[in-house]
């Protein structure tokens, strides 16, 4: 039984502080992914209206007195009030990421109603900690102050996944430096950045440093071409990812970019799954596959071959699908009929090549609506096979064989990717070392998880910069170095707001 939905509409955006009429008539509507029924319907931004939006964002960074220029502990008490208006919101918000991408309500309520808060009181601490200023010795004498200054306007272009976790890791560090930011979801969740845009309004986000335009890929590329803009931030695709960096290479515009995965659980000979199946779930089928840095590559031991797809095989046997707003269901439906399709394409495509299917490999039976897949677990995978270098996105996982430790880590880093990753076995300290060899941005060790404090990104094809820790927080700022001179014996003190 699925749940009846609660459909939401807006006909406004949030520019400059104001809910606004856009410029032009075209709308988005939001399909559910397990009724494929509206769940509501808002405006499409247009060129004129991610305009207006640039505008806002400049002119609020440009403020003499404005957010940039404000003490950062100044900024840092709007946005901790930032934080209680978001969890205020927070059922409300896991709801509308739910019935707009299909992510179990379990996850959403746990990912996206309290992340983004949690990342804002993590930015708006640093912001208090971290002086503007440092007072440096220099090498051959003298003394230099540096000095970190907010970047500017920020574009941020986040995907449908993770959607407001993934806009916070944007949007805390950047509000928290001293940026202005314009945020361009995509079409297929927009319903949960009108909740956020409320709780910026009520917590006191001045006018103009936070600002929503909602609209495709074309209006992406419109923004990120921007004369107005200072810096891109990116969430999404590979491809995307590739044609962002070359217009900011050529406006040398600085960027971030997060993108696709591929990523390995390599399972070492002594590995216990049988008393890990929680986080052998979550590092291979968390938010229904649909996830950049999942391990959707399986690396077993010779030995143990048949071992691991029987563990894997009982899993995604084990796994309950259905409507994503029953709180019991670990895995919903994928978000769209074309990442449906896509899913089902690349399925099709193991088969072909000579992968066997053990579980799943079709759509789950008694399912009248909804872009439901079946999880599946193909075997007999070889490392060159498409299914184990493309990234699916979606609930498929490859098992593949090897010989030794080295064969494990030379078929992990055979990859166009550098994302995520895990290691399994009960030697804590090899698995270190096992991890130290794998050619990626992030890895675990018997789980995997996000640790906001760490930095985040990908290495090869999965991207450029890094998201969370300090490092997160530096992407935003521009650095100055002022030489002092030699023979002035009054050096002023290293001063703390950012600007003014
Ligand atoms: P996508 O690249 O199609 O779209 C992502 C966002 O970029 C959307 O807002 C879209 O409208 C916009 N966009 C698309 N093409 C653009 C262009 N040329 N210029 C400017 N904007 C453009 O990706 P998607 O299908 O929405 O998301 C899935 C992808 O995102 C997967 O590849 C996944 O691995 C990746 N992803 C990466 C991370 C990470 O942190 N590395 C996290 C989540 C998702």
């Amino acid at each position: 039984m699925t749940a009846v939905i609660e459909a939401v509409s807006y006909d406004t955006l949030y520019i400059g502080g104001e809910w606004v009429a856009p410029s032009g008539k075209d709308t988005i509507t939001l399909i559910s992914p397990s009724t494929e029924e509206s769940v509501g319907t808002v405006p499409e931004a247009s060129p004129a209206d991610a305009d207006r939006a640039v505008t806002a964002a400049r002119q609020a960074f440009d403020d003499p007195s404005g957010w940039s220029r404000w003490d950062p502990a100044k900024r840092a008490e709007v946005l901790e009030r930032f934080a209680v208006e978001l969890e205020a919101r927070g059922a409300e918000t896991a709801r509308r990421v739910t019935i707009q991408n299909g992510m179990p309500l379990a996850l959403s309520t746990a990912v996206e109603a309290t992340g983004p808060a949690t990342l804002l009181r993590y930015y708006a601490q640093m912001a208090k900690e971290r002086p503007a200023e440092e007072a440096r010795p220099g090498l051959a004498g003298g003394t230099t102050l540096v000095r970190r200054d907010p970047v500017g306007v920020v574009v941020a272009i986040v995907p449908w996944n993770v959607p407001q976790a993934l806009t916070f890791m944007k949007v805390a560090p950047a509000l928290a430096a001293g940026c202005s930011i314009v945020i361009k979801p995509s079409p297929e969740t927009v319903l949960d950045q009108y909740t956020m845009a409320e709780a910026a309004e009520a917590a006191g986000i001045p006018a103009g440093v936070l600002n929503v335009v909602q609209g495709g890929r074309e209006l992406g590329s419109y923004l990120v071409s921007h004369p107005g803009v200072d810096k891109v931030a990116f969430t999404g695709s590979t491809a995307a990812g590739r044609q962002i960096a070359e217009t900011c290479g050529r406006l040398l515009r600085p960027v971030s970019l997060e993108l696709g995965g591929k990523s390995a659980a390599i399972v070492l000979d002594d590995a216990q799954l049988q008393d890990n199946l929680q986080n052998l779930f979550v590092a291979t089928l968390f938010n229904n596959g649909q996830t950049c840095w999942l391990n959707s590559r399986i690396l077993a031991p010779r030995s143990r071959y048949d071992d691991v797809l029987e563990v894997f095989g009982g899993l995604l046997e084990g796994v309950k699908i259905g409507d994503p707003l029953d709180r019991e269901t670990q895995v919903g439906p994928l978000t769209s009929a074309n990442q449906r399709d896509r899913v089902e394409s690349y399925i099709a495509k193991g088969r072909e090549e000579g992968a066997r299917v053990v579980v799943g490999g079709g759509r789950p039976e008694g399912m009248q609506k909804g872009f439901f897949v079946e999880p599946t677990l193909f075997a007999d995978v070889e490392a060159g096979h498409t299914i184990a270098q493309e990234e699916i996105f979606g609930p498929v996982l490859s098992v593949i064989p090897y010989t030794d430790v080295d064969d494990a880590v030379r078929i992990a880093n055979d990859s166009e990717f550098g994302l995520g990753g895990s290691v399994w076995t009960q030697d804590h300290g090899l698995g270190v070392q096992v991890a130290r060899r794998v050619q990626t941005g992030s890895i675990g060790i018997n789980a995997y998880a996000n640790d906001p404090g760490a930095p985040f990104g990908g290495v090869k094809a999965s991207g450029m910069g890094r998201e969370l820790g300090p490092e997160g927080m530096d992407a935003y700022f521009v650095l100055k170095s002022i030489y002092l001179d030699p023979e002035h014996p009054d050096h002023p003190e290293p001063h703390t707001p950012v600007a003014g």
